[in-house]
């Protein structure tokens, strides 16, 4: 079923765990979330960034929707980083319910107005919007790009973006990257900062590039107070590390031969994440609410 970002997340906020959102640009990548979602009982965001819905075409959605509709588990189709009211009015042409609207490099009152028009447009037709302030890293290797310099959210100033926007989440940067992380790259979240955000506001929290974050680390800022990660090239990396080893036998040619091993794979991450988010098996607590 398909439900509103508001209410993923506050039975999140309020369970106290972290729905993951998922970039899923292919078929393949979608069966593996929907699939391992349904199996688990776990509710699940289906994350789309512009390059991608580009990529995959608005038809693609339509099965997207039509596999949600069926499902008995919640999900939310989410568009991921939108940075013009053009994304965001294609996504919800196409059907998506909740939006990102990024301005996160904008000056900061420029941000404000950005993410308080997208919301002015987009709560009268029932659709959520995240905004994000400070910025995720970058490590030159994801779709979502990010910024050389991470600049940490600063609370007071959350609290005074979430007032003037009316945004329904927001992305905080406290020290995590788009990508995956070179070799001598080492991550490190800063939890005061976070703890210091959750203290002063009770609208939900997500975190953006939380791929290949030590796990503790990820597991304690969703006990601190993150309710929503997104996960894109962890699951990538999976499905297309299996894919070229089973290429490796130059024979092969059948996507009905190839595809399905690359499918498992990535629903292995794909439960691991949901474990180490706590949601794993959650999707009960919405048929309470
Ligand atoms: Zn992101």
């Amino acid at each position: 079923m398909l439900i509103s970002m508001p209410q993923m997340l506050k039975i999140a906020k309020k369970e106290h765990f972290a729905v993951g959102a998922f970039n899923v640009s292919s078929n393949m990548l979608m069966r593996a979330v929907v699939e391992e979602a349904e199996v688990t009982k776990t509710p699940a965001i289906i994350a789309i960034h512009p390059d991608e819905l580009k990529f995959i075409t608005d038809e693609f959605i339509a099965y997207v929707l039509n596999r949600i509709y069926k499902s008995p588990i919640p999900f939310v189709l989410h568009l991921d980083h939108g940075s013009s009211l053009n994304d965001v009015e294609r996504a919800v042409h196409a059907g998506f319910n909740s939006v990102m609207i990024d301005g996160s490099k904008l000056p900061y009152e420029e941000n404000v107005a950005l993410v308080k028009h997208v919301v002015s447009l987009m709560h009268p037709i029932g659709v959520a919007v995240e905004g994000e302030l400070g910025t995720i890293g970058d490590t030159g290797n994801s779709i979502e790009g990010g910024a050389t310099k991470v600049i940490y959210t600063n609370p007071e100033q959350a609290v005074d973006f979430i007032e003037k926007t009316g945004a329904d989440s927001l992305a905080v940067a406290i020290g995590t990257a788009h990508g995956i992380y070179p070799k001598d790259f080492k991550p490190e979240l800063q939890m005061d900062i976070l703890q210091d955000i959750v203290n002063r506001t009770s609208t939900p929290l997500v975190l953006h590039g939380g791929s290949a974050n030590p796990d503790e680390e990820i597991a304690h800022a969703v006990k601190i107070g993150i309710q929503k990660i997104n996960i894109s090239s962890d699951i990538k990396h999976a499905f297309y590390v299996k894919c070229r080893d089973i290429l490796a036998n130059q024979e092969l040619r059948e996507p009905n031969q190839i595809y399905p091993d690359c499918i498992v794979s990535t629903k292995k991450v794909v439960k691991q994440k949901m474990q180490l988010f706590n949601s794993l098996g959650k999707s009960n607590c919405y048929y309470r609410d």
